[in-house]
């Protein structure tokens, strides 16, 4: 795995997050974009090779939503780049990881992306992600 390609924080509402973390960040977002399949709504914000993805729900019953109801607001996962999706999906099957989808799924900002079960990650969510073509 290459660098950490972002950091997914958990939100309420993007409205309130968006001025925060420009606020904290000193940089502007520079995009907002919806993932339905996922019941979310992102926001990104660069800050050296690293993004910070915020996440809000897009419906009461969302993933995030219910993270949100279990946890609070916070970290939600961690993403790492990778160059070749299907090759480091097949190498962290075979150490025995758990993915929880078989196939790369398109996520937001141009990427394919897969989430592995965080049981048996200590605990954290882990995204591997890989630039679109
Ligand atoms: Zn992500």
């Amino acid at each position: 795995m290459k660098n950490i390609e972002h950091i997914g924080i958990a939100v309420k509402d993007l409205e309130i997050s968006i001025p925060l973390f420009e606020k904290l960040l000193n940089s502007p977002c520079y995009k907002t974009e919806p993932v339905v399949s996922e019941q979310v709504n992102t926001a990104f914000f660069q800050t050296g090779e690293t993004k910070v993805e915020l996440l809000q729900s897009l419906t009461p019953d969302g993933v995030i939503a219910r993270f949100i109801e279990k946890k609070g607001e916070g970290i939600h996962h961690i993403a790492f780049e990778v160059d070749n999706i299907r090759e480091e999906m097949a190498r962290l099957q075979k150490e025995g990881f758990v993915l929880l989808n078989l196939e790369p799924k398109p996520g937001a900002d141009n990427k394919l992306v897969c989430f592995l079960h965080p049981k048996n990650t200590n605990g954290v969510l882990i995204e591997i992600c890989q630039e679109r073509k």
